[in-house]
Formats: structure tokens, C-alpha cells, sequence
């Protein structure tokens, strides 16, 4: 088998086991996505991964785990915080057409990107918001309105739920993607988990093809509406952690 076959094995058998329903569109969306990530990744700084089974791995089938707990269903909105060039919340999306989906970053530029990646895979129903997630969380239109907030590689826990929880409406998720280090960060996340109202639900290990290191889903759920004064201010959360 050539390596592009084999490779494109690997991404369907993958998604599968993930109980995600494959079809060719959706693999044509995600070889795309790779594509474009590729192109723009010469001049300007969305990733280290760019070879194809790295891709399918760290970045996409990594993000779209959680589908195997089946909390990504029809029709819920959902905010992916410091996308970033669009993990988790892009292939969520090529996974499932039907959420709604917002891609919030600080980065304009990465904003652009995903636009152009939106664009040219004929997704719709993506809001794209450019801004710090301090701020964006104070405002109406995003305070407590999404079913699922989203977050990889952006915060340590403590900082994180400050910055996404605030976006969650009461009885939602908030979902996170996390490392090795998840025992030390649940630990220093304590304090933060009171205040803001959350409540751990599911710790999943997930097991990706090729790599030693196991990675973890925690699942949050909301149980009590945000005090109004969280998230503090930007650059606060990170500095003086809850
Ligand atoms: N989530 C993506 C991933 O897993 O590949 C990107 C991770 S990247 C290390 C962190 C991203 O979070 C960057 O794109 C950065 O601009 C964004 N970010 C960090 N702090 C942020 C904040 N306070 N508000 C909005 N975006 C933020």
C-alpha cells in the first residue's frame, strides 16, 4: 500500500473506533484541512506537525476522542477557547456538521486561517470570534450561551476553567483535552472547581495510535451559574490563578 492509502486508512479506522459514522466527504475535509494547514504554515506559525500521519493523529483524531462518549450531539452550540489553527473545535465539526460551532483565539491571523479553512471545506454555521476569552466571556451574546466549552493545549486547569466555564449555560459541559499531568492540575484545580460552579463528570484515557503517552478528557459539568466577576481581567487568571 502506498503511504497516502495507508495513512488514510489509519484516519478512517481511527475516527471508527472513535464510534464516528466515516465518510468520504469527511475524509476529503480533513486531507484538505492538512493541506491548507501546510500551506499556511510556511509563513505563519500554526504548528511543528505538518507530515500527514502526524496530523491525523496529534491533531485530528487526538481532538474528536470525546465523540466515543458521544457528548458532540446534533444541533448543541459549541466554543472551542484558544483554537488556535482549530483544535479540537474544527474537527468536531467536520465530524459533525450539525453543531454550531465558535472558533475564539486571541490571534488575528489564526482567525483568518480558519476563515479560509471554513471557507474553502464548504463548512457553515462557524462563528469566528477574534479576542481574548477574558473579555469575550463578559459580553451577552457569548456569557452562558453554549451548550459545551472546549479547550487543548491553551491553559493549566486552573487558569482554563476561569477562561471557559464563564461561556458554558448552566447543565453544560465543559470539555478539556489534557496531558500526563492531569493528576498534579485536577489537584491544583480544586478551588477553582468550587467557585465556578463545576463539577468533574468524566476522566477518559485515550489511547492514539502510535504514541507511548496516554492522553486524558476531562469532562465538566456545570452545576451553578458564573459569579459575574469571573473571568477576572485579562492577563489575571494566568497571573494569580484561582
Ligand atoms: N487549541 C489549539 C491546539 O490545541 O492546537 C491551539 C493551542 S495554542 C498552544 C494556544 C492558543 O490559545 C493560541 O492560538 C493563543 O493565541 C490562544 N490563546 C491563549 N490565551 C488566550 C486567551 N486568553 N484568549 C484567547 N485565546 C488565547
Amino acid at each position: 500500500m502506498n503511504q497516502n492509502i495507508e495513512n488514510i486508512e489509519l484516519l478512517k479506522k481511527g475516527l471508527a473506533d472513535f464510534s464516528i459514522l466515516v465518510d468520504d466527504l469527511m475524509v476529503d475535509r480533513f486531507e484538505k484541512y492538512r493541506q491548507i494547514l501546510v500551506e499556511y504554515n510556511q509563513h505563519m506559525n500554526l504548528t511543528g506537525i505538518t507530515e500527514q500521519r502526524e496530523v491525523y493523529i496529534k491533531h485530528f483524531l487526538d481532538s474528536v476522542a470525546i465523540f466515543k462518549n458521544g457528548y458532540i450531539g446534533d444541533g448543541l452550540s459549541v466554543i472551542d477557547v484558544g483554537t488556535g489553527a482549530g483544535f479540537p473545535g474544527l474537527p468536531f465539526k467536520i465530524c459533525n456538521p450539525n453543531i454550531r460551532l465558535t472558533l475564539l483565539d486571541s490571534l488575528n491571523k489564526r482567525i483568518n486561517f480558519l476563515k479560509a479553512v471554513g471557507q474553502e471545506l464548504g463548512l457553515d454555521g462557524i462563528d469566528y470570534v477574534h479576542g481574548r476569552a477574558e473579555d469575550m466571556a463578559h459580553k451577552p451574546d457569548h456569557r452562558e450561551k453554549y451548550d459545551i466549552a472546549t479547550a487543548r493545549a491553551v491553559a493549566s486547569l486552573p487558569v482554563l476553567l476561569e477562561l471557559c466555564v464563564p461561556y458554558v449555560r448552566l447543565g453544560g459541559f465543559f470539555i478539556c483535552l489534557k496531558g500526563p499531568s492531569v493528576d498534579a492540575e485536577l489537584e491544583d484545580a480544586k478551588n477553582a472547581m468550587k467557585i465556578l460552579g463545576v463539577r468533574l463528570v468524566e476522566r477518559i484515557d485515550v489511547s492514539l495510535p502510535d504514541q507511548e503517552l496516554k492522553h486524558n478528557i476531562l469532562v465538566f459539568k456545570k452545576e451553578e451559574l458564573t459569579p459575574a466577576k469571573y473571568p477576572r481581567k485579562a492577563g489575571k487568571p494566568s497571573k494569580n490563578p484561582l
